[in-house]
């Protein structure tokens, strides 16, 4: 039987932290991400493609500032939205031109997805997801007072210590779920999800509306594993395997851990809030909502990592 694997791709998938994000840079970053991609394609198995957008939404919300006397800022639901676009059109291109090379015609195709969350989610009274460029003190208060930004200081020193917070809601469901499902029931390669998805509540009368929160890209690509009947969950960052006691000086690499390993490991604290915890907790959901196997690896040990060579394995 085919298995089907959601991939989930960090910020370094597209661009790199010392570039400064030009397309060049960006489509470059990508092919090096497709060629991997197209080895799991050529593995055999159905992919499904999910990835963050931090790097894009921050530049862009950078130039909207910037323009903001000629152009009127755009709300970040719709900032989700353009990245969406922009990198699923990136990862989209890239990939239907390897495929070809390889003598396949699969589809692929981007869905811009709305992820449905709680507007009583705790998240909404205390922000904590940092979002674009970085402020003076005087700056921020400014910015706090005429637009009603929350703003913390996020840096200890130096000019430029504050930035926006938004809140990071929990995802609670896909909107686009039954249209995701058909077009992989079809043999179509999705992308979906992107950045997280965009952040949207449902009112009273059931109808959608966008809200200015960034949800966590590895908890929303659980989700979509969740929703396509995922076998397997694919996180790649920049790290090859995950570490016990990170940071310290008994830090070791993880082979593997169980479900009850990870949630020990989750309690004590091992991993970093807003990078390796996210991963974690949503591997953690993967396993607990019947996902077979999680693993976290570095983009470039994907293919080995799937055979289990590298990479740490969390399983039952
Ligand atoms: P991505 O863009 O792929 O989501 P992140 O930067 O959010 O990447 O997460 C990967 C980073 O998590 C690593 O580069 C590392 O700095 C950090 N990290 C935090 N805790 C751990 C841990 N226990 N083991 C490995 N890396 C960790
Ligand atoms: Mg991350």
């Amino acid at each position: 039987m085919v298995r089907t694997i959601v991939v989930a791709l960090g910020g370094n998938a597209i661009k790199r932290a010392e570039e400064r994000g030009t397309a060049e840079e960006q489509f470059r970053n990508v092919r090096e991400t497709c060629k991997h991609i197209l080895e799991i394609i050529k593995g055999g198995y159905k992919v499904v493609i999910t990835h963050g957008n931090g790097p894009q939404a921050g530049n862009l919300l950078i130039q909207q500032e910037e323009a903001s006397e000629v152009v009127p800022p755009q709300p970040l639901d719709i900032v989700g939205a353009m990245t969406q676009g922009q990198i699923g059109y990136m990862l989209q291109q890239t990939l239907i031109n390897y495929l070809k090379e390889a003598g396949l015609n699969t589809p692929v195709v981007t869905v811009l997805t709305q992820v449905l969350v709680d507007k009583n989610d705790p998240d909404f009274h205390d922000p904590s997801k940092p979002v674009g460029p970085f402020y003076t003190e005087e700056e921020a208060r400014k910015l706090a007072k005429k637009k009603s930004y929350v703003i913390k200081k996020v840096k200890p020193v130096g000019e430029k210590m504050y930035r926006r917070v938004v809140p990071s809601p929990n995802p609670i469901a896909i909107i686009e779920r039954n249209a995701i499902r058909s077009l992989i029931d079809a043999g179509t390669i999705v992308i979906a999800c992107g950045g997280g998805g965009i952040p949207v509540m449902m009112k009273e009368d059931g109808s959608l509306e966008g809200v200015e929160a960034v949800i966590d890209k590895d908890l929303a690509g659980e989700k979509l594993a969740e929703v396509v009947g995922a076998d397997i969950f694919l996180i790649l960052t920049d790290v090859e395997k995950v570490k016990l006691n990170y940071g310290k000086l008994n830090e070791k690499d993880l082979d593997r851990m169980t479900l009850g390993e990870a949630r020990r490991y989750l309690k004590e604290g091992h991993f970093l809030p807003g990078s390796m915890k996210p991963k974690i907790v949503a591997c953690v959901r993967f396993l607990e909502s019947n996902g077979e196997k999680a693993i976290i690896t570095s983009l470039d040990k994907a293919t080995e990592a799937l055979e289990g060579k590298t990479g740490t394995l969390i399983s039952r």
